[in-house]
């Protein structure tokens, strides 16, 4: 089957009993035995639920991958992925990721003696160099929130080869319908479906995806001791939202790239960040992995503070909030929103300027959201 198709009949549907159509939601804790020490299949719903269970089946099989995972947001499958490690090991992440990744690992992680190192990785021997002893995983994210830059898939399954590291690739941004990233030797897919899975800006929610047998059973294990996983509505709401993921995507990337043109060579704009764009430095390599450039798009803004806080005033179809991925587009202002969490040196070393706009591109006709542009960016 191919992606549009799985999208919308992978996993256990319809439902057998009554024929359903949509997917039931099993909104229940526990279920009722058969027989003393015999289950029809589930018997505790944070161990496993069918709604959550076709959720899974279905990322897993979008993904490519051997077994699916659904959490209750983003974070929440980080950091059971991270419990994949112990006090002690090592973890090489890139240093532009989302602010609360940079948080969990920076504030968090550390205080269970787990060591982190932030770095660009777009050197293979700075990256190699960076490799000790106690190194287990390396974390990224292509292209990276909110700068867009890109990690090549097939450098870092290569390191990760060399060295026994797991390679874990947070693909929210790109989405499987662009990247593919198990098809390129990456172990770990993790996503946070609050964004493009789901959608429409009304659920939070996280998944990962494995590549053999041994992490499957231990993410299985973890997901249940750590009770991290997804509520049976809220994988249904991602469910409805994956059945159009091609649909939106391919519109969210016309838009994107209409906007990108748009912005660049604007006498308001001093530069804009998107993958699609030949000046972009990871273009390349972007054209070689991914089927498409995405919807989000990122901006300096000529001038200060000042010139950013004209802008987000001014805005109207655009709204200004944090999140993306949803069909309503979405500015935000990297700096004081999403990556506020990210200490400001760090944010200084990896290029998250004062003047940089992040952009969600929606769905509304792209027209209107170039006027929107227009107006909020007029220097008077
Ligand atoms: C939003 C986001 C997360 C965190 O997901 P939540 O669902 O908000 O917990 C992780 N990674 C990326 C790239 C994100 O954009």
């Amino acid at each position: 089957m191919r992606f549009e198709t799985i999208s919308v009949h992978a996993g256990d549907r319809p439902d057998k009993r009554y024929g359903a159509i949509s997917v039931p939601i099993y909104q229940t804790s526990t279920f009722v035995f058969e027989d003393v020490g015999k289950t029809r299949g589930f018997d505790y719903s944070r161990t496993a639920n069918p709604t959550r269970k076709v959720l899974q089946d279905t990322i897993a099989q979008l993904e490519g991958g051997k077994a699916g995972f659904a959490f209750a947001t983003g974070m929440a499958a980080e950091a059971t992925v991270l419990h994949l490690l112990k006090a002690g090991d090592h973890i090489i992440s890139g240093d532009d990721v989302y602010g609360g990744t940079y948080r969990l690992l920076q504030n968090v992680m550390t205080d269970f003696g787990i060591e982190v190192t932030f770095l660009r990785l777009n050197d293979r021997k700075k990256i190699e160099a960076a490799v000790k002893k106690n190194t287990k995983m390396i974390w990224f994210e292509t292209p990276s929130n909110p700068l867009l830059n890109i990690v090549d898939l097939e450098m870092i399954a290569d390191i990760a080869k060399k060295h026994k590291l797991l390679s874990v690739i947070d693909n929210t941004f790109a989405t499987p319908f662009f990247l593919k990233p198990i098809e390129f030797g990456i172990d770990l897919v993790v996503h946070s479906t609050t964004k493009y899975l789901n959608g429409h800006c009304d659920v939070v929610g996280g998944a990962v995806v494995t590549t053999t047998d041994e992490l499957s059973e231990r993410m299985q294990f973890l997901l249940n001791a750590l009770g991290t996983c997804a509520a049976p509505f809220d994988c249904w709401l991602v469910l409805r939202g994956i059945e159009t993921l091609a649909c939106r995507m391919r519109q969210h990337e016309a838009n994107a790239k209409a906007v990108a043109d748009y912005l660049n060579g604007h006498r308001a704009v001093k530069k804009v960040f998107y993958p699609g764009l030949k000046t972009h430095p990871g273009h390349i390599v972007a054209k070689r992995q991914m089927k498409g450039f995405g919807g989000m798009v990122s901006f300096e803004i000529n001038g200060g503070m000042a010139a950013v806080t004209r802008f987000l005033k001014r805005i109207k179809v655009f709204s200004l909030a944090e999140s993306l991925g949803g069909v309503a587009s979405l500015a935000e202002h990297p700096g004081t929103m999403s990556h506020a969490s990210m200490a400001p040196d760090h944010r200084k070393k990896v290029g998250i300027n004062e003047n940089l706009i992040r952009l969600s591109i929606g769905l509304e006709n792209v027209d209107d959201l170039i006027e929107d542009l227009e107006q909020a960016l007029k220097q008077r």
